[in-house]
């Protein structure tokens, strides 16, 4: 859904699957979005990195031809159903299509300890250009435990985390236990961007602003975030090359306002059937948020 104020636009994106308490709270970082003034910021843009889906290997050059740029590149790894072969593939092939790119890759806790280490192995006889590997196993206790292991082997990784980071109070938890050397944060999932800003200050860890799949609308608020935080890791902001067609023109990779194409709007409204439903979602979320029972 967008919303429109006097003081720009806002986006609610909650996954479809997600219960009313946690769209609520993505409702809550929207309205705050709509009705608040913009952060202060250290950088005036970014550059994001680019996003390869668990694709085949061959049809990794037409995914990451779309991209402007290829400084960074996430590649998504240990797809359920997916043979590990793939992976190493899929990577290799990355590589040969932008050979100085950092490379991640994100595993959103697919893998297990063991198999974690089996891919650190076979990335450094590789000599992978590897930045970090994001969310590789499922738990906090699991990233702690294999933390130590790269610790005690030297392996000189960096492990990031997603999926451990999806509530305010989360990424306390990941910082305490020392799951993780950066933290993946996305500004609905966590209740807003100045949440994100505090949490920021509070935490030792850097941040990687990332977005889940948002229209430009929501991307520009990440944009906004990322040049508040300024922590020198690219952004996962990208993911617009991933759609068909979005809502703008163009998004500028700045921390500027930006209007949708009312015509594009109109012409991507959703039918009366899926209208009805989310103004449902929006009733149950605001309830939840301003008179939960
Ligand atoms: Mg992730």
């Amino acid at each position: 859904m967008i919303f429109e104020s006097e003081n720009g636009f806002s986006e609610w994106s909650p996954f479809l699957e997600y219960s009313t308490i946690e769209s609520a709270r993505w409702l809550k970082a929207s309205l705050n979005w709509l009705e608040n003034t913009r952060p202060k910021t250290k950088t005036d843009s970014i550059t994001p990195n680019a996003t390869l889906p668990a694709i085949d290997a061959s049809e990794v050059g037409s995914v990451l031809k779309k991209y402007k740029h290829l400084n960074t590149v996430k590649i998504k790894i240990a797809e359920p159903g997916q043979p590990r072969q793939a992976d190493l593939q899929r990577i290799q092939a990355a590589i040969n299509f932008a050979p100085e790119a950092n490379i991640r890759l994100d595993a959103n806790g697919g893998l297990d300890i063991e198999q974690s280490l089996e891919l650190i192995y076979w990335l450094k006889h590789e000599s992978v250009n590897l930045q970090y590997l994001e969310q590789p196993v499922k738990t906090i206790e699991e990233m702690s435990k294999l933390k130590s292991e790269i610790e005690s082997q030297q392996l000189e990784v960096l492990i990031a985390a997603d999926e451990s980071i999806r509530k305010n109070t989360d990424p306390f938890e990941v910082d305490s236990e020392q799951a993780a050397d950066l933290m993946v944060v996305k500004w609905q999932p966590l209740g807003g961007i100045q949440e994100i800003l505090e949490i920021n200050h509070k935490v030792n860890t850097p941040l990687v602003v990332s977005s889940a799949l948002e229209s430009a609308i929501g991307l520009n608020a990440g944009i906004w975030l990322a040049c508040s935080l300024d922590s020198g890791f690219d952004p996962g902001l990208g993911t617009s090359s991933l759609f068909v067609r979005d809502i703008v023109d163009e998004l500028p990779m700045e921390a500027v306002e930006i209007s949708p194409n009312r015509d594009t709007m109109k012409s991507l409204e959703a039918d009366a059937e899926t209208t009805s439903r989310w103004q449902q979602r929006l009733t149950d979320c605001y309830r939840q948020l301003y008179s939960p029972e």
